[in-house]
């Protein structure tokens, strides 16, 4: 077990007694970091594999980030999209440049970029079609947020058992099975299909190729939206800026958080062009939606996703992938880019103990170790990291 001091002990209680009990947190304070080091209340270092669950892209406390979130800060924190302000244009400019997508709506999180990517397939349905079109096709094993639309778009009946009645509408095809998908394309009335090209919580597991492409002729020869959910495997996290460039796919809907905004709290839904114009004025809004603090942040994020960092992230998803497979107590290594799976002889929670007693702080996903360390991490922590996680699985 990890050690814990007297202080960290005032911390957890205080934390037990009066944060909602829905997290089962690791009895860990940390209190600084720096790149992809954090440091918890004892000083002790850790190589961070996780960034907080795909959020700090570039690191802790990155330079670049923190300046143009410290000089917004002290410039203009907020004014609600009653008006116009800097950031958030140019970060929407930035978005659709790099994507081909048209339009982005801002909001706080991955399942409120979501609620928006299902609005906006429902409207379009009603418009193309009739208001009995609202029906949207999910995946099982996918995960989509935590709202409870979002929960009910969440192929996974364990989400769902505690929170009925759940928002109606949302049908479930198996993954990588295209003809359960045509089914209820063919029993249903449909106006989005929306999918993670790696779903992540679910163990992270990338779709077959021919699946996506088949999904996406289904897409257009129904005249049904493709949505990708791109939260966990956007903005650089695959070794393409959105995972849906990996196997050249052409969404209609794009939506994205986590890693965009490298630590504050930022979620875009991009709409293309079928769509762009589906959302009038008072059709949503969100108060926070593009706060310029966020946006300033995300813009030095997506400038900073260049050809060559995707390079890097490929080349150091290789060098994990070369060290894992075939390693000693590792049965499969799964995933795309920097965001990777490990299925481990013994059982995770055992390893990810080790891990973290030696100075690694990995993720997990079901039953896998799940790395997610930052897109610039050195090659000298990654490489110390990976011989720790080594030793862990190793039988
Ligand atoms: C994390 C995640 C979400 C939810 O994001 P929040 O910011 O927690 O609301 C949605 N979809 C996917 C694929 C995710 O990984």
């Amino acid at each position: 077990m990890l050690k814990t001091t007297k202080t960290m002990k005032n911390i957890i209680e205080i934390d037990k007694q009066y944060v909602a009990n829905t997290y089962a947190r690791f009895p860990l304070q940390l209190v600084s970091g720096k790149g992809s080091i954090a440091t918890d209340i004892n000083g002790k270092e850790y190589i961070d594999m996780g960034t907080g669950i795909g959020v700090t892209a570039f690191g802790y406390a990155d330079e670049t980030w923190a300046n143009a979130v410290k000089l917004q800060i002290e410039t203009l924190q907020h004014t609600s999209n009653l008006y116009y302000t800097e950031p958030c244009a140019k970060l929407a400019k930035l978005l659709c440049e790099k994507t081909g997508l048209k339009k982005v709506f801002f909001g706080n999180s991955g399942a409120e970029a979501n609620e928006c990517a299902i609005k906006v397939a429902r409207k379009y349905g009603a418009d193309k079609k009739g208001a009995d079109y609202y029906n949207i096709i999910t995946l099982k094993n996918s995960f989509h947020g935590r709202t409870l639309t979002t929960l009910s778009a969440t192929g996974q009946d364990k989400f769902h058992e505690l929170f009925n009645p759940l928002t109606n509408g949302f049908l479930y095809a198996d993954a990588n099975d295209i003809e359960s998908v045509k089914t209820l394309v063919k029993e249903n009335k449909v106006c989005g299909i929306m999918i993670e090209c790696v779903q992540g919580e679910g163990g992270v597991l990338p779709l077959d190729e021919k699946f996506v492409k088949a999904v996406q002729e289904i897409c257009n020869k129904e005249d049904i939206l493709l949505i990708v959910d791109e939260v966990q495997t956007g903005n650089g996290r695959t070794g393409k800026l959105y995972s849906y460039m990996n196997f050249n796919l052409t969404p209609d809907v794009v939506t994205t958080a986590k890693g965009l905004g490298g630590g504050l709290p930022i979620g875009a839904c991009m709409i293309g062009e079928k769509a762009e114009n589906v959302l009038g004025f008072g059709d949503h809004g969100s108060t926070f939606g593009g706060n310029p603090v966020c946006s300033a942040g995300a813009v030095t994020v997506i400038e900073r996703i260049t050809d060559k960092l995707l390079n890097e992230v490929t080349e150091k998803s290789n060098y994990i992938f070369n060290e894992l497979n075939g390693a000693s107590g590792v049965k499969s290594v799964s995933g795309l880019g920097l965001m990777i799976g490990i299925e481990t002889v013994k059982p995770v929670k055992e390893v990810l103990n080790y891990c973290m007693e030696n100075g690694v702080l990995p993720l997990t996903a079901k039953t896998k170790l799940r790395l997610l360390p930052a897109l610039n991490i050195p090659f000298k922590e990654l490489k110390k990291a990976i011989e720790i996680i080594k030793k862990a699985c190793a039988i």
